[in-house]
């Protein structure tokens, strides 16, 4: 069985030995150490199951299961002689619910028995509604929002210890941290949780982002357990919040626990020498790309620490898309982040969003799409026209584009002929046409891999409140990231760790605590209660949810545009100079239709529209109109 490391030889060795060792206990014990998924459902609209079964040597052995509305229908080896994929159907007429056997025999050994589950789904499980505009989503990253339990700080299965002097190293963050702080979220205004992945990386170092994951059906126990996670979801839904799971299927880590014995040699992309991606997103779409640049940004390592994993393997991918649905069935989930989109098979991964979609038809996922333009991001949203002909089947994508603009056009000042300022925000708005759904684009200023907002703008409170007015008043779902409505701070080019700092009392003894009016500075409590008053206030807005959009060119680095459905109108206006700014109403004629007063929802303040409205200098109005 071949398999490439491209490691250092102290790296090879250990591993070399840990294999050794296994080898050793499994022939020693003829055991079976694993079946995924560890257990499933009736009544799922695919009547097909695969079970992944690994035990020593059990390639050879014949699989019987007795239990009406069960067939096996195919048994299948893999190169290794420790797996079996086992694939079941179930017939949705006759199968209850219920617990039986699986064995393995072989003639002159002992017979080895599984005892498998098959459970009822939850009510209404397929009826589920995923995120939405109408929903605020709050990022954070588990290690670093707060530590609700320290005896889980260091695991002895886990080599990277707890490490808070180190910017990249475990700071004890958990489940029970966010679980305890459910309320500050909700009454931030916050509606649903995208979490960064909290499934179990074994590695040595660097482990605390989590996007290098090594048992896919296990929470990582530094985070908790399974149990744990579904009891946070649960809680957080009984609060009203929405659940977002982080998942990887580009690549897992170097660690995973097949690594030491894969199934197929093309379980992963092996190279001949280390091959890393070549991160040029823009081949899959480019009619011009060399075949070989195209192989190497989908199947390049994306680092030397997470193999890239063969979408085009259809044991694995199956395991991969049965992986996602058991996380949805068991944990009650509302959504999927799914993490470096394009890095993936496209077309492995439309079956992926349609097998989730099937099941789930009002379920959403979103895709990380960091392309450099409008057109190459709208291209992977469901039902787009692109250059590659089959549909994506992914119903939302990151609107990156706006996420950079406004990292940049509160800094600058908009020449009318410039796309600078004001001007980009209304350039991309404009390319708007190209996404087939322009309400499912997660728009948001910074996540954890970007600069941090407040860093970018100096700190400037103004800036920040221009940039969540437009976020919470234009189209799409807008997604916030932990701690910046604290004004939290962090350079990115001091690396990733600055960006992902703990969030301030979060851990016993901190000295300042945000979670509570109490806690924080005054200047804290400034952007909370700015952030926590606009967000709730945008929670029942079926207007900005849906409504539809007009905008204005604009004049002298003021952005208006006006959001309205049959009943409601919004009229939002940015003044991004540093000077109050006069605009003549009766250009907004269109869209203002005989209104003649308009309240400001962040200060109640009334302003007359009837001929011109002045806006005071780094401001947002956001008016409710009369
Ligand atoms: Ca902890």
């Amino acid at each position: 069985m071949k398999f490439v490391l491209y490691l250092n030889s102290n790296f090879i060795m250990k591993k070399l030995i840990s294999l050794l060792l296994l080898v050793l206990t499994l022939s020693a014990y003829a055991q079976i150490d694993r079946v995924e998924p560890a257990f499933w459902w009736v009544g799922m609209k695919n009547p097909q199951l695969q079970l992944l079964i690994h035990g020593t040597e059990i390639c050879n052995r014949k699989v019987e299961i007795a239990y009406p509305g069960i067939k096996i229908l195919k048994t299948n080896r893999a190169c290794s002689p420790n797996y079996l994929f086992v694939t079941l159907e179930l017939d949705s007429k006759t199968i209850k619910a219920g617990k039986f056997d699986i064995q393995l025999t072989q003639p002159d050994k002992p017979t080895l028995t599984v005892n498998y589950e098959l459970k009822n789904r939850r009510k209404d499980s397929r009826k589920r509604e995923g995120f939405s505009s109408s929903d605020v989503v709050y990022l954070l990253m588990p290690d670093r929002f707060a530590n609700g339990d320290t005896t889980n700080d260091n695991v002895a299965s886990q080599p990277d210890k707890l490490n808070r002097q180190n910017p990249s190293g475990r700071h004890g963050g958990d489940l029970m941290g966010i679980m305890e702080h459910l309320d500050y979220i909700k009454e931030l205004g916050a509606t649903a949780i995208w979490s960064t992945p909290l499934l179990e990386n074994n590695y040595s170092r660097g482990t605390y982002h989590g996007y290098a994951i090594s048992d896919y059906y296990k929470i990582d126990p530094r985070f908790g357990s399974n149990d744990d996670y579904i009891n946070f979801v649960t809680a957080s839904h009984q609060k009203g919040l929405k659940i977002i799971m982080d998942m990887v299927s580009n690549h897992c880590g170097i660690w995973a626990w097949w690594m030491s014995d894969l199934p197929f040699e093309d379980w992963i992309h092996q190279w001949p020498t280390y091959t890393q991606t070549n991160f040029k997103f823009n081949t899959i779409n480019d009619i011009h790309a060399a075949n070989i640049d195209k192989k190497q940004f989908t199947d390049g390592w994306f680092d030397r620490m997470m193999p890239d994993m063969n979408q085009q393997n259809p044991y694995f991918w199956t395991y991969f898309i049965q992986n996602s649905i058991w996380w949805i069935e068991n944990a009650d989930l509302d959504g999927i982040r799914m993490d470096t989109y394009p890095f993936n098979d496209r077309e492995a991964m439309a079956k992926w969003a349609k097998a989730i979609t099937d099941e789930y038809p009002h379920f959403n996922i979103v895709g990380e799409i960091s392309l450099e333009n409008s057109q190459e991001i709208a291209a992977w949203q469901k039902d787009a026209v692109s250059p590659i002909k089959s549909n994506s089947n992914l119903p939302s994508v990151m609107d990156f584009i706006l996420q950079r603009d406004l990292l940049k056009c509160f800094n600058e000042h908009g020449k009318p002929w410039e796309n600078t300022g004001m001007n980009r925000l209304y350039n991309t708005i404009v390319n708007d046409y190209l996404y087939p759904n322009i309400n499912d684009l997660l728009i948001f200023a910074e996540n954890h891999d970007t600069q941090r907002f407040n860093y970018q703008t100096k700190g400037s409170l103004a800036k920040y409140k221009m940039a969540m007015s437009l976020l919470m008043t234009t189209r799409g779902i807008p997604q916030i990231y932990y701690g910046s409505e604290i004004g939290m701070t962090g350079d990115k080019d001091k690396g990733d760790g600055d960006i992902r700092r703990d969030f301030p009392g979060g851990w016993a003894g901190d000295s300042i605590n945000a979670f509570t009016e109490k806690g924080r500075t005054p200047m804290q409590n400034e952007y909370y209660d700015f952030t926590a008053k606009l967000l709730n206030w945008r929670k029942n807005k079926t207007v900005i949810h849906t409504g539809l959009l007009t905008h204005y060119v604009p004049e002298n680095d003021v952005y208006v545009y006006f959001r309205y459905n049959d009943t409601e109108k919004i009229m939002v206006v940015i003044n991004n100079n540093e000077t109050d700014q006069t605009i003549k109403t009766d250009h907004f004629a269109e869209s203002l239709e005989n209104v003649t007063t308009g309240t400001d929802v962040m200060t109640g303040k009334t302003f007359d529209l009837k001929s011109e409205l002045t806006i005071p200098k780094q401001t947002a109005l956001i008016l409710e109109l009369h």
